[in-house]
């Protein structure tokens, strides 16, 4: 089977709940910890592995005991892991803290996932243009992500990028997406157009594909989830659930999109899979912890 190669970060999410958070100088003691994998290239790897893709997961991690753990951890889910390691940085981090109303307080440390460079990638450019696909994020530099899709598209493999969080992007790099997969907020920030029902997704979509984007799918939380290409466009409903933890939902609808478009879905097909499958996320807690498997996705 040919492979999905995710190319992105992975973090450590430690999270501590506590009555209130801080203010700056304070203390505030008798919360509660707990340690969540995270980081988006990580979670929408894990997403690809468990809907069914053949997957590598491709990062950077620092020689400290997060980056150690990673590896195996990922092994668990089928993920063929290939950490490279940066021993002058850390391994990604990000620190939470969530008060009693759930309100909460994030400072990330990207620590290795920000020297992931295109030559740590040049070893892997043959496996790169056999793939399948090529998933990749934002949380590593763009010139990665640049060169990567560069290379996947020149050889006809299928790109999808999940803009998130948003950047601005190089011109040269949109022509190269077969895929661009922005939530609502994302979408606003790279194109300008507020998305807020069909039309405003439609012209979203219009500005990327005249950057020349082939296909758009704008992810639209509650709403379900927009897509368009060669001409056709429309919305998949989101399913109802009781949602109580929406975090990796795109990260979900990522991996399981991405999962049926290999496997030779319509488009409509993958983001039907997608929205269901990410619905079971936000029924769940935690960020690889709520992925489902293929067996869940009915
Ligand atoms: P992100 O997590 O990247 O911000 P969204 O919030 O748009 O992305 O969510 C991604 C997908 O997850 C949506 O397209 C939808 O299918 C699903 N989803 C998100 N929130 C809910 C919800 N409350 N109920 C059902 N599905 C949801």
């Amino acid at each position: 089977m040919a492979k999905i190669i995710v190319i992105g970060s992975t973090n450590t999410d430690m999270v501590v709940r506590s009555a209130r958070i801080p203010v700056p100088g304070e203390t505030v003691t008798g919360g509660t910890f707990l340690l969540n994998p995270g980081g988006k290239g990580a979670n929408q790897a894990v997403a690809c592995a468990r809907l069914g893709g053949d997957t590598i997961f491709v990062a950077k991690v620092g020689d400290d005991a997060f980056g150690r753990e990673t590896g195996p951890r990922l092994a668990k889910d089928g993920i063929d892991a290939r950490l490279l390691t940066d021993p002058s940085a850390a391994s990604g981090v990000a620190l939470i803290l969530v008060d009693a109303e759930g309100r909460n307080c994030i400072s990330v440390a990207p620590g290795a996932n920000a020297t992931l460079v295109p030559g740590d990638l040049a070893p892997m450019r043959g496996e790169i243009e056999q793939a399948a696909a090529v998933v990749m994020q934002l949380e590593t530099p763009v010139e990665t992500v640049a060169w990567a899709a560069k290379t996947a598209h020149g050889a006809g493999v299928t790109v999808v990028l999940n803009p998130a969080p948003a950047a601005e992007l190089p011109a040269d790099l949109y022509p190269c997406l077969d895929w661009i997969t922005p939530n609502e907020t994302e979408a606003k920030l790279l194109t300008g157009v507020d998305v807020t029902d069909e039309a405003t997704a439609q012209a979203a979509a219009a500005v990327f594909h005249g950057r020349g984007v082939k296909g758009v799918v704008i992810t639209l939380g509650a709403k379900g989830a927009f897509w368009s290409v060669g001409g056709a466009h429309g919305i998949v409903p989101a399913c109802q659930v009781k949602a109580v933890d929406t975090v990796a939902a795109g990260d979900t609808f990522n991996g399981a999109f991405a999962v049926a478009l290999t496997e030779g879905s319509s488009v409509e097909d993958a983001v039907k899979f997608a929205v269901k499958a990410s619905a079971i996320a936000v029924t769940r807690p935690g960020a690889q912890a709520s992925v489902p498997h293929r067996s869940e996705v009915v």
